[in-house]
């Protein structure tokens, strides 16, 4: 599809451009506030999965920009966001960068330093694995990240505090947000408008962080682990015993984003300038480091019949 035909078919894409935002996966987290005013009396915020980096210019945009340009700002107590992928990312103002995995522990230390005791009011994660097509195994392994994600939660977030995960919505729904209202007393899956609907994408929208009393983050997965279980959690009433039967739970779903906005699934005509032709935009930041980047030179080399260089090996 050429950018044109994309910009008439995605009019996300083309108003992230317009915008200036990175990728339109923006206006999902605008659409989220506009629901729930996630952003209200938020100083601290963790942004996981980051990359290319449009929900962090959003937190820019919202959170430390106005702080700075305020008449009465001193340039002190600015609001803190730290932003965690594995990719790198063109720097943002006002944002903190980390590169790592949000699976690996040493990635949660490394953010907590940055916070120096201090706990997040607002963590964000809106990763996604490299989805494979196969529903089951796409949802498995994103249910991984937002475990991961959780894992994070648990040492910096403030009692209180909100936590928006991507989730894809699959037959382990339920258990997910079981797993969740262990943690947050209010749980909804939201779909803002520019996510498409043909898209198993949602955001569960987490708020009031009360951990169970007397929890340690380090029995974590043995908590999670025991929800949908038989025996169930003793200490929960939402999720004890199976999820079927007369214990099924329902779970609040809903549609956010103004309804007489624009439709993630619709083309709109495209505008021209002066009566003229339509100009396309470039990316307002194409990937600094794209996965795909090594895919590209290697087929490349191969089709010019170039021996793959050693430092374009697959496994370096
Ligand atoms: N919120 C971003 C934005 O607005 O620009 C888009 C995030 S993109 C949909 C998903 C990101 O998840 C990718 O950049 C990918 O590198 C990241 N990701 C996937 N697995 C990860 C992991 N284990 N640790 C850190 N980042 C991960």
């Amino acid at each position: 599809m050429g950018r044109a035909s994309r910009d008439k078919r995605d009019i996300y894409y083309r108003k992230a451009k317009e915008e200036g935002w990175r990728a339109r996966s923006a206006f999902k987290l605008l659409q989220i506030d506009e629901e729930f005013d996630i952003f209200e009396g938020v100083k601290r915020v963790v942004d996981l999965c980051a990359a290319p980096g449009s929900w962090s210019q959003v937190l820019s945009r919202k959170l430390y920009l106005p702080a700075k340009l305020a008449p009465d700002s001193k340039g002190e107590n600015l609001p803190l966001i730290v932003a965690i992928d594995l990719q790198p990312m063109a720097p943002i103002e006002g944002v903190i960068q980390v590169q790592g995995d949000i699976t690996n522990a040493r990635t949660a230390e490394v953010v907590i330093r940055h916070f120096d005791g201090c706990k997040a009011d607002l963590v964000v994660c809106d990763g996604a694995p490299d989805v494979t097509g196969l529903h089951d195994m796409d949802e498995f392994v994103q249910s991984q990240l937002i475990l991961a994600g959780l894992t994070i939660v648990t040492h910096v977030l403030k009692e209180g505090g909100k936590f928006i995960a991507k989730i894809f919505r699959g037959k382990d729904t339920s258990l997910l947000y079981c797993q969740l209202k262990l943690f947050f007393p209010v749980v909804t899956f939201a779909k803002p408008k520019s996510s498409r609907n043909s898209s198993i994408e949602a955001f569960a929208v987490c708020e009031n962080y009360s951990p169970p009393e007397g929890f340690d983050p380090k029995d974590l997965h043995r908590l999670l682990e025991k929800v949908g279980s038989p025996s169930g959690v003793d200490d929960t009433d939402c999720c004890s015993g199976w999820l079927e039967g007369p214990n099924k739970v329902y779970i609040p779903f809903l549609a956010c984003g103004d309804l007489s906005g624009y439709d993630s699934d619709r083309s709109y005509p495209l505008p021209k300038v002066d009566g003229g032709t339509y100009q396309s935009l470039d990316p307002v930041q194409p990937p600094i480091a794209p996965p795909y980047k090594r895919a590209l030179e290697l087929k490349k080399a191969s089709s010019q019949g170039v021996r793959e260089p050693e430092n374009l090996s697959l496994d370096s």
